[in-house]
């Protein structure tokens, strides 16, 4: 495919700038009169595919992808064929065609296994499950979910690894095994940041959410849902995680009493989804548009949802593949993984125990990068943001904020080069970290700021260490980076209040650190 791209490269067309609506067009243009080979023109089928998705025309994407299917062929395309029946089995799921979804799924596990391809393999497990959460079996989805534990420490891609997780949280949500779930969410707050998948994460924080409620705390589940729309208004584009978030805050509301507000969000959803294709969808908003009635006793009105939502089930479960997901078909996929195992070569197995034993704390590996500046190797913001703010500062009696901020370093870049600049952020790092000792906490914040948390409440003792982080810098002897310069840096300094948010303690430190850069730099200001 690298020709065919090479080639539109040099027509001067920037893809990344296009929008949904123009790259659809582009690639259908493609498609027709530019490929030179099938493999090509399948290739760009499956590109129109991507953009029709996204443009909400599920079925043209469907139609695209059995062109292109048409156009390949076994072994010389095997890779292009696994990405097709993969989309193809997703596109089926999503209009509720579960017979044709588990086709797909299977053909994708049957070919995955010849060709040792185990990420496709775990995709199609995955899929299936799904398929039995549709109908309602989360155990036996469960079941799908485990044959994979032994699979899944040898997953490379970060979203696939997440996406795992993920499934068997909403098992286990559903399945009300709550302290499981919550341990496995843990890992999928830690995996989220190293996924580009935005679907992904929105999802670690619809889960969080429910299991907050699920956990009767109905209140801190609606503030994390309020603050994640806020925050991601991007979530609109994706019209199911929209519903499912609606879904989740209606349940919070009716939890607290406020029915009427649930009622009027699921309206709102169901008025915009599709009755032809999401009977799955709109099986979940009557559920929760009933409860919603119910609870400020509507009950006739509740009644009739029950009613309408009940042969929505009837209608699901009849179109449903349910004795293709049985017993039978988990025995024949265990025959598929004792072949898929016994197909990837010896080579090839070596290479796969090597990458297990990397990936064994994947986790832990995870933790340390996702908590860490990887120049100074200081904690870095996002721990200061969620485990410092979520799992240190409650066992505190209070602390105090620093915020540095090294003075005059853009010119400090400029005259000596960038790296020198890193040289001088990993030295400063170093004499904070020595002046602090092991009781207080020191990270870097961004750039050349970095923060210091001094775990007490006594001030005298804040000031002190400000003042001796402040002249160990200045004191330093920088002659060997620096020739004839020397660092200083400015500092603020404050408490953290009972009660108060890091935010606004932050701010008040970062107020102070501006007094001490207008009073001339290189000192310490207390606000
Ligand atoms: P002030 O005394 O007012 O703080 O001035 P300043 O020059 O320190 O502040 P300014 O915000 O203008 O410049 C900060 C510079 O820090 C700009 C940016 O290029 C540099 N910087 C940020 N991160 C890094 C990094 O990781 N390495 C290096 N070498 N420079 C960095
Ligand atoms: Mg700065
Ligand atoms: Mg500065």
């Amino acid at each position: 495919m690298d020709s065919l791209l090479t080639r539109i490269a040099e027509q001067d067309i920037n893809l990344v700038t296009l929008n949904s609506q123009q790259s659809l067009t582009l690639w259908g243009f493609i498609a027709e009169h530019f490929t030179e080979s099938d493999c090509e023109k399948a290739y760009a089928l499956l590109m129109c595919s991507e953009f029709e998705v996204q443009s909400n025309k599920t079925r043209n994407s469907i139609v695209h992808l059995q062109r292109a299917l048409l156009l390949l062929s076994l072994p010389q395309d095997s890779e292009l064929i696994l990405q097709v029946y993969s989309s193809l089995s997703y596109r089926y799921t999503d209009i509720g065609e579960y017979q044709n979804a588990l086709d797909h799924l299977y053909s994708l596990s049957k070919l995955a296994v010849e060709h040792g391809d185990n990420e496709f393999y775990i995709q199609s497990i995955l899929g299936i499950g799904n398929l039995c959460s549709i109908y309602g079996d989360h155990l036996k989805a469960l079941r799908y979910y485990q044959k994979l534990d032994a699979l899944s420490s040898s997953i490379k891609s970060n979203n696939l690894s997440l996406r795992y997780r993920l499934y068997t949280v909403a098992c286990l949500l559903d399945l009300n095994r709550l302290s499981k779930a919550k341990k496995l969410l843990e890992e999928c707050q830690i995996i989220q940041y190293v996924s580009d998948d935005a679907q992904l994460v929105a999802q670690v924080q619809l889960y969080s959410a429910k299991l907050l409620r699920l956990q009767n705390s109905p209140q801190a589940a609606l503030n994390q849902l309020i603050a994640f729309k806020r925050e991601y208004s991007s979530i609109h584009t994706f019209p199911w995680l929209n519903k499912l978030f609606s879904i989740e805050t209606a349940y919070c509301l009716i939890q607290l009493q406020r029915g009427e507000l649930a009622d009027v969000i699921i309206s709102h959803q169901l008025k915009q989804t599709k009755k032809y294709s999401q009977g799955y969808y709109i099986r979940q908003l009557l559920d929760v548009k009933s409860d919603a009635l119910a609870s400020y006793k509507s009950f006739s009105e509740a009644l009739l949802c029950e009613k309408e939502a009940h042969s929505l089930t009837v209608d699901i479960i009849r179109n449903f593949p349910i004795n293709e997901l049985g017993n039978h078909s988990l025995r024949r996929l265990t025959r598929l993984e004792l072949q898929l195992r016994l197909n990837i070569s010896e080579s090839e197995n070596i290479k796969l125990k090597k990458v297990s034993d990397q990936q064994k704390d994947t986790v832990a590996r995870l933790q340390q990068d996702v908590f860490h500046d990887s120049l100074t190797k200081l904690f870095n913001r996002r721990w200061f943001e969620t485990t410092f703010v979520n799992e240190i500062k409650p066992s505190l009696e209070g602390y105090q904020l620093l915020v540095i901020d090294i003075d005059n370093f853009k010119s400090i870049n400029d005259e000596y080069s960038h790296l020198t600049g890193d040289v001088i952020l990993k030295i400063v790092s170093k004499i904070l970290q020595e002046s602090i000792g092991s009781s207080h906490y020191v990270a870097r914040y961004g750039g050349e700021e970095f923060i210091l948390i001094i775990t007490s409440n006594n001030t005298k003792h804040g000031e002190e260490i400000a003042e001796n982080c402040r002249i160990a810098i200045a004191n330093f002897d920088w002659r060997e980076t620096l020739n004839e310069r020397t660092v200083t840096v400015s500092i603020g300094l404050t408490k953290n209040l009972k009660n108060e948010d890091y935010k606004a303690t932050f701010l008040r430190a970062d107020k102070a650190l501006y007094q001490a850069k207008r009073s001339g730099k290189n000192k310490v200001c207390i606000y």
